[in-house]
């Protein structure tokens, strides 16, 4: 095997990996945002779309003659700590999840970046294609995130307002 393609495994593995992690993160999520039902469902919506992903980025990774038997701690510990952010059952708990959301989308954004230029490099279209679509996915959800934050975060500054006041 080629030194470009030996690299673009190691990568392929490490998104797997990075997938397997948000997925972690998003289940952690759903159901949990009964106030903020537009962001829960984004996240439902999102978690479907990383399933696919994480076998999509499987069947590269076995066309290439590797297996996803091992997970790549390195990326696991950094996703597991931007998921710890999401703070489950604490009041701002939405807010927190958005951030901790766009930050592993704007992660995955770049991941696949490099992915498509490594896949382009190594001479491997199937790869780079898939790699292109869910660049797409990634690109779409994050915009979401940008567009809808700051309303998540001023219903919940509200909600907290207006619980202050029955005190
Ligand atoms: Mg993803
Ligand atoms: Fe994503």
């Amino acid at each position: 095997m080629e030194t470009k393609e030996k690299t673009l495994l190691s990568w392929l593995k490490d998104a797997h990996a990075m997938e397997k992690a948000a997925i972690d993160i998003l289940e952690s999520q759903e159901g949990r945002m009964e106030h903020y039902p537009m962001l829960d469902e984004k996240v439902s919506e999102h978690l479907e779309t990383s399933r696919r992903q994480a076998e999509r980025v499987k069947g590269c990774i076995k066309r290439l003659g590797g297996d996803t038997s091992v997970i790549k701690q390195g990326i696991a510990k950094f996703m597991g700590n931007v998921g710890a952010l999401t703070n489950a059952g604490a009041p701002d708990e939405a807010v927190k999840n958005g951030i901790a959301n766009y930050t592993v989308e704007h992660f995955e954004i770049a991941s696949y970046r490099a992915l498509v230029a490594a896949a382009e490099e190594a001479g491997d279209d199937e790869t780079r294609r898939v790699c292109e679509e869910i660049l797409q996915e990634e690109e779409a959800m994050a915009e979401w995130l940008e567009q809808n934050l700051p309303q998540v975060t001023q219903e919940y500054l509200q909600r907290d307002n207006l619980q202050e006041a029955k005190r």
